[in-house]
């Protein structure tokens, strides 16, 4: 067989470990997964509800335009409807603006440490990634990116919160970026935490839209709204480059039960208001908990928080993971000491600080 050159060295995506899976082969009873940013307080209750309404509906297609729920989201959010795509996740808005817009050979401009999802779908299309280093190794460096690019540049990705740093750009920061790049480079602004984000001068992407077509912002479902298990998110963006994106987009990549629940879940306000506030404090928590521990962090925004520890990240996972907790170790991310820990509820929270000041006397400190 004669598979694409180009993809027959990705690696496999390696997800966070599988609760079930550390319980069995530590032979313990509760563990924690505080790895891939997951809502500790699940979804809306309404959002159940919708789900349990729709069971009778299964033998059905989809509708593929998801109708209704466009509806809904555009009316949050003071635009068209023809402004929304819906996606597998927003994971598959980003394969498929890779899909709708690189040739071989087409450069793309990101962060050092960001998404692995954007390099990874670049290199499936074959185009050529530029790397560009972030200011204290953690925040995009937006007029580094803007120097970075080039004629041949189709796309930039933008993620704030930044994930793995949780990192944020400011709005005055992208607005400078908008105004001074080329119109002919879509700008991906991913703001898959954006509902946990109580920075005053966050990016009002909305208002940024109004005045630049060639921006385009990613939303998700999974994050504080709780519903990973269903795959749903979003891209809003004017309208002829949301048509490219629908242009390859396959007729049914939406499920009936994730858009119900989709639904169900934008109502409630309340849930994402009480999510946001418990993270807030939980944020609070932690971060009072590293200092005492004499360990420093980067400045969290979303639901997480990167750690440096001053050991072997790797070795700090193992060590975290047999006490119960597991955590998404930074030699995966680029940051070989550090680990990026999801905010918990309160209690998961302080079982994490017992295990870690455990683990921190137990592993060597790296000099
Ligand atoms: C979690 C995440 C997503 C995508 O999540 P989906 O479950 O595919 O909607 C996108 N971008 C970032 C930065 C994320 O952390």
């Amino acid at each position: 067989m004669q598979p694409k050159p180009n993809i027959v060295h990705l690696p496999v995506y390696q997800p966070g470990k599988p609760i079930e899976d550390v319980k069995r082969e530590l032979g313990l009873k509760e563990v924690i997964k505080l790895a891939s940013n997951e809502n500790p307080y699940g979804c809306s209750p309404r959002a159940k509800e919708a789900i349990i309404q729709e069971l009778g509906n299964l033998s059905l297609y989809p509708d593929g335009a998801a109708v209704t729920l466009t509806e809904a989201v555009a009316k949050r959010h003071g635009v068209a409807p023809n402004q929304i795509i819906f996606g597998c996740g927003s994971d598959e808005i980003i394969q498929l603006i890779a899909k709708a817009f690189f040739l071989p050979g087409d450069e793309t401009v990101m962060a050092t440490h960001t998404f692995s999802q954007y390099p990874h779908n670049a290199h499936v299309e074959n185009a050529t990634i530029v790397e560009v280093a972030m200011t204290q190794g953690s925040t995009h460096d937006l007029p580094a990116m803007l120097a970075a690019v080039t004629e041949q540049t189709k796309v930039v990705w933008i993620c704030n919160p930044n994930n793995p740093t949780g990192t944020i750009v400011s709005h005055e920061e992208v607005k400078v970026f908008l105004e001074k790049v080329s119109p002919e480079v879509l700008v991906v602004l991913d703001e898959a935490y954006i509902e946990y984000v109580t920075e005053p001068n966050f990016p009002n992407g909305l208002e940024l839209l109004r005045e630049h077509k060639n921006l385009i912002l990613l939303r998700t479902f999974s994050k504080i709204y709780g519903l990973a298990s269903l795959r749903i998110g979003y891209g809003i963006g004017h309208p002829d480059v949301i048509k490219l994106i629908n242009q390859v987009r396959p007729p049914f990549n939406t499920t009936r039960v994730a858009q119900v629940a989709a639904l169900a879940a934008l109502a409630d306000d309340a849930f994402v208001e009480d999510c946001r506030e418990a993270n807030t404090a939980g944020i609070q928590y932690l971060t009072s908990e590293f200092k005492r521990l004499n360990l420093t962090y980067f400045p969290a925004h979303g639901n997480f928080i990167m750690v440096e520890t001053k050991r072997p990240a790797a070795a700090m996972f193992d060590a975290l993971m047999r006490k119960g907790f597991i955590v998404r170790g930074g030699h995966a991310l680029g940051f070989p000491t550090s680990l990026r820990v999801t905010v918990g509820n309160q209690t998961q929270n302080e079982g994490f600080i017992r295990a870690l000041e455990q683990v921190l006397t137990e592993t060597v400190v790296q000099v």
